[in-house]
C-alpha cells in the first residue's frame, strides 16, 4: 500500500474487521454488480469508497426521472440525457475514486454472455428487480463457487441473504420456483428510498467480510425489514436442501437456459415473450397497472400504454411488447409491470 492508500483507508484498516491486511485484499479485489438501480447504485458506490480494486457493473435499463427519488448515484442530468445506468455510474465512479477500475456493461444478463461478463469476480451482488435473473447468478455462482448476495425491497419491505456455495443454503433451497402470477414491482406498489439503501449497506458488508477474506465471519441468515411498519429481523438460514434443484442436484435448469422464457421479436417493431405456465389474475394486475398508464382488459388480455411501449399481457403470462426490437429493454418492462 502506499502512503495515500494507506491514509485514505486509515479508518476501515483501523477496524479490526479489516485491518491492513484486509485493505490490501480488497485493493486487488474484483466484485461484479447485477442491476444498478435503486440496490445497485448504492453498492457499487459503497465498494468503490471502500477500496475494492475492480468492479463489473452490469445493467440494461436507461436512468429516468422516477429512478432519482432513490438511486443514489444518478443526478438530473443523467435522467434528462437517458443515459444508460452503467454508463452513468462508471463515469461518476471515476469521481469518486478514480483507482477503481470500473467496467459498465450495458446489456441484459444472458445464460449466453454471463461467463464473460461475470469472469473473475469474487462476489456477485444482487442488485436486480426479478427472480428469472436471481436464478440465472445463482446457478451460475453454485456451477462455478463464487459466492453472491440476494437482495429484494419493494415498498417498506427488504429481503437479504448471502449464498455461499457449498457452505449455506441457495437462493432455490428457499424459493425452489418463481412466485406466481403478478408480482408487487416498484412501478406498481412504489418503493422507500431508505429500505433499499438499507438492504444494500447489508450486502456491501457481506461482500467486504468475503472480499477481505474474513467470510468466516459471515454467518448464515436471512435479514428482512420492513422500514414503514415493522423493524429488522434476522433468522438463521435453512440448511441446504439435499432435494434444491440447484445445489443439490446440481441441475443448473436457468444457467443452461432451459427455464428462460423464450423471447423473440414478433412483427415489425414487437417482441413476444413466451412466458409459460405463469397464469396471471388481469382483473388485479388492471387495478395495480391503473396509476400508471392506460390499461383496459377484458377476459382475454390485458392491454397497457405506458411512454412509447404498448403491452398487450395474456391470462398465461404470455405477452407481446410494442413500440422496441429490444429483447432486453421488453423483458425489463415486462420485469416492471408484471413482476417476473
Ligand atoms: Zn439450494
Amino acid at each position: 500500500m502506499t502512503p495515500e492508500e494507506r491514509e485514505r483507508y486509515s479508518r476501515q484498516i483501523l477496524f479490526r474487521g479489516i485491518g491492513e491486511e484486509g485493505q490490501e485484499r480488497l485493493l486487488r479485489s474484483h466484485a461484479a454488480i447485477v442491476g444498478c438501480g435503486a440496490l445497485g447504485s448504492f453498492q457499487v458506490v459503497a465498494l468503490a469508497r471502500a477500496g475494492v480494486g475492480r468492479l463489473t457493473i452490469i445493467d440494461r435499463d436507461y436512468v429516468e426521472p422516477s429512478n432519482l427519488q432513490r438511486q443514489w448515484l444518478f443526478e438530473e442530468s443523467d435522467a434528462a440525457a437517458a443515459l444508460p445506468k452503467a454508463a452513468a455510474a462508471a463515469s461518476r465512479l471515476a469521481r469518486i475514486n478514480s483507482a477503481c477500475v470500473v467496467r459498465g456493461i450495458v446489456a441484459d444478463l444472458t445464460p449466453a454472455n454471463i461467463d464473460e461478463f461475470l469472469e473473475g469476480a469474487q462476489v456477485i451482488l444482487d442488485g436486480t428487480d426479478n427472480f428469472e435473473t436471481r436464478y440465472l447468478i445463482n446457478d451460475f455462482a453454485i456451477s462455478r463457487t463464487i459466492p453472491w448476495i440476494y437482495g429484494a425491497a419493494v415498498g417498506s419491505y427488504g429481503i437479504t441473504m448471502a449464498v455461499l456455495p457449498g457452505r449455506t443454503a441457495c437462493l432455490r433451497c428457499l424459493y425452489p420456483d418463481p412466485p406466481p402470477g403478478a408480482q408487487p414491482t416498484c412501478e406498481t406498489a412504489g418503493v422507500l428510498g431508505s429500505v433499499t439503501a438499507a438492504i444494500a449497506a447489508v450486502q456491501t458488508a457481506d461482500a467486504l467480510k468475503i472480499l477481505t477474506g474474513r467470510a468466516a465471519d459471515l454467518r448464515a441468515r436471512v435479514t428482512t425489514m420492513d422500514l414503514w411498519e415493522g423493524g429488522v429481523r434476522q433468522i438463521d438460514q435453512p440448511a441446504p436442501d439435499p432435494d434444491c434443484p440447484a445445489c443439490g442436484a446440481r441441475d443448473f435448469a436457468y444457467l443452461e437456459g432451459r427455464r428462460r422464457a423464450p423471447a423473440g421479436l414478433c412483427g415489425r417493431n414487437a417482441v413476444q415473450i413466451h412466458e409459460r405456465a405463469r397464469p396471471l389474475d388481469l382483473e388485479r394486475l388492471q387495478a395495480a397497472l391503473k396509476p400508471l398508464g392506460e390499461v383496459r382488459a377484458n377476459d382475454f388480455a390485458l392491454r397497457f400504454i405506458t411512454g412509447p411501449y404498448e403491452m398487450t399481457i395474456f391470462p398465461d403470462g404470455r405477452a407481446i411488447i410494442k413500440g422496441t426490437t429490444d429483447i432486453g429493454l421488453a423483458r425489463s418492462l415486462y420485469a416492471r409491470y408484471v413482476g417476473a
